[in-house]
């Protein structure tokens, strides 16, 4: 293929707009699957099990097709995306190897937040944007309207806006049409010295590490010699191809052209995103690289019988080859024994890890209340601490911390306006600050409003996003990016059991946030943890001062008491369920606490 008849282009969306199914329709409309092969309902490019479940892409996947046009050939390559904001990193790097993008909005539901800022992302990296407005065979579309929202948000002319339904299949050869019309084919020559953009990569058990690349220039053959421009390793090529949708050999990667490689990269630590590929020998400007992922979210992961940590700790290393963006140390509690300490980029990243391990490890773990890192400023240092035990016991005057400060993000959220009022009120409770809003539409009862704002991560990381969701009647899309980080009034919250403290169970807590989460963790401590022989106070404390307690009443702790006239069998059974729980039993102090105490409190 002649780079004037390939084009590499993205699909970008809010999530649910139907990029997974604009995917498939291209596929098969391309005779690259068949209606057959595709199943019912099954998205071929959505391959991870919770992706499936939940209906969101994790992983970025790439397929190429061959498409016939007035006799010619052309080659597709599809560059998907995720669809959530704790991927924006894997958006930016997967369009670096694209010329073009296919903005999807769902005439329904009109741009959203995320359409927003993966817009931006699209026309920073220069690509020609193609607005496509899907699902208008729903009675419920509005393609006027919605049309001219994109025109007022994005400065799109509405006559460039393809109208299609993904689900039908109407309209979408104009898309085709528009993808070798509209998008410049990739400025790439054969002549120039090889230079290949690595801009994903995934561990196969068998083969090592598998990665995408993009050919920015010359040819790429098998068994050729390549080096990483970024660690200068040496590797060779043992087999490479296109994705068509699975991977496909081929003798060669032409310039222009996306696909796989397998070389002897044995760590998945070695690919990494944003380098240049050259061959060895030859001397290649690199591509500029990558920000690496960031992780924002930290929480710890322990096993729910301490048994079983060596077996999590493996499962945990291998999931992380496939997931690179998980940072991993060790970790140890002494309420909850030998753990991990993971970083993630985001909540949702945190959730599809858990369940990963559920699903594919058969793991069952407990995992801490959810840490963004704070910067503790001292006279003569600044550390970063994401972990709630390293945090200063005290941060008051007397200390010889000068200042906490923590992570913040500007927030923007899309509403119809009916319900800005509810949520200015809930960014305000969440400390929001520098609020201010703008219409989307010219007029009209039913305008959308775009309300901006600075927003404590901890704050977006907790329940923000559902509660956004309900008192906004499910209408609100929201979006954040980095805004560096803020001096804010910040204690570490523990909890005490007969006056000892549970580590696992502290907190990083606003000033203004004390009494209520003290008050609501207490209560739930309460509920979880059975009675003792004694009596057991259990408070929250801020350094020397109680926030909240409760009192654990005192217990007998004869269990067979209550079955009067019972079964001897019954009585045995109740004797050794109590055996079997006591050996998951973590003490803290003098107090006896079941693992599931733990679980049931930090499960929500
Ligand atoms: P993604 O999150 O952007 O990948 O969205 P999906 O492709 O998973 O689609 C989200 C939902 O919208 C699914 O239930 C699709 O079946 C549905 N959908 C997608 N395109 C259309 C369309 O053109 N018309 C209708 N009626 N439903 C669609
Ligand atoms: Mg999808």
């Amino acid at each position: 293929f002649p780079c004037e008849l390939i084009r590499n282009f993205s699909v970008i969306a809010h999530i649910d707009h139907g990029k997974s199914t604009l995917s498939d329709r291209l596929l098969e409309l391309t005779g690259t699957i068949t209606k057959r092969e595709k199943g019912v309902n099954a998205q071929v490019l959505d391959k991870l099990k919770v992706e499936r479940e939940r209906g969101i892409t994790v992983k970025a996947q790439t397929a190429s097709m061959i498409h016939s046009h007035e006799g010619r050939k052309y080659l597709l390559n599809l560059i998907d995306t995720p669809g959530h904001v704790d991927f924006a990193w894997e958006v930016s790097r997967s369009l670096a190897a694209c010329q073009g993008a296919l903005l999807l909005v769902d005439a329904t539901q009109g741009v959203q937040a995320q359409s927003i800022s993966v817009f931006h992302v699209a026309r920073e990296r220069g690509l020609t944007i193609i607005p496509v407005l899907n699902k208008i065979d729903l009675p419920a579309s509005q393609p006027e309207v919605i049309a001219a929202q994109i025109q007022s948000t994005f400065g799109i002319d509405p006559a460039d806006i393809i109208q299609i339904s993904a689900k039908t299949g109407k309209g979408v050869d104009k898309v085709l049409e528009a993808i070798l019309t509209r998008i410049p084919p990739p400025n790439a020559s054969a002549e120039k010295p090889l230079r290949a953009f690595l801009f994903d990569s995934s561990y196969d058990r068998y083969r090592g590490v598998v990665s995408l690349v993009s050919v920015l220039d010359g040819v790429l053959r098998k068994g050729d010699k390549i080096v990483s421009s970024h660690t200068r390793k040496k590797y060779e090529i043992l087999d490479l191809g296109l994705m068509h949708p699975e991977e496909e050999s081929t003798s060669s990667l032409q310039p222009g052209q996306v696909g796989f490689i397998a070389c002897n990269m044995k760590e998945s630590s070695e690919a990494h995103i944003g380098d240049t590929l050259h061959h060895a020998g030859a001397s290649v400007e690199p591509m500029p690289g990558f920000r690496p992922a960031k992780a924002m979210v930290y929480a710890g992961i322990f096993p729910v019988d301490s048994n079983d940590f060596v077996k999590l700790e493996e499962s945990i290393k291998r999931l992380v080859l496939t997931d690179r963006s998980v940072e991993v140390t060790r970790e140890s509690s002494s309420a909850l024994g030998q753990g991990c300490r993971l970083g993630f980029l985001g909540t949702l990243h945190m959730d599809v890890f858990r369940q990963r391990l559920e699903d594919e490890y058969n793991a069952n773990v407990i995992i801490t209340a959810p840490t963004v890192p704070y910067k503790i400023v001292y006279r003569d240092k600044t550390v970063t601490v994401s972990n709630p035990t390293d945090f200063p016991d005290t941060v008051d005057s007397g200390s010889r911390v000068k200042e906490v400060q923590e992570p913040v993000v500007k927030a923007s959220i899309i509403v119809p306006q009916e319900y800005l009022g509810d949520m200015m009120d809930l960014c305000f409770s969440h400390r929001g600050e520098d609020m201010d809003h703008r219409f989307l539409d010219s007029a009209g009862a039913s305008s959308r409003v775009m309300l901006t704002c600075t927003l404590p991560l901890s704050e977006v990381v907790t329940d923000f996003f559902d509660k956004l969701k309900s008192r906004s009647s499910g209408f609100a899309s929201f979006d954040y990016e980095d805004a560096g980080y803020k001096a804010s009034n910040l204690n570490k919250m523990v909890f005490l059991l007969n006056g000892k403290p549970v580590d696992a169970l502290a907190l990083i807590v606003h000033r203004s946030a004390e009494q209520e989460v003290g008050r609501t963790w207490v209560k739930k401590l309460h509920k979880v943890i059975p009675r003792q022989i004694f009596e057991v106070p259990i408070q929250a404390a801020i350094g020397k001062r109680i926030v909240a307690r409760e009192t654990l009443s005192a217990y007998r702790a004869d269990v067979t008491a209550g079955l009067y006239g019972g079964h001897y069998e019954r009585k045995l059974k109740h004797l050794n369920n109590q055996k079997e729980s006591k050996k998951r039993m973590k003490r803290v102090g003098n107090v006896d606490l079941p693992q599931e105490a733990f679980y049931s409190i930090l499960k929500t």
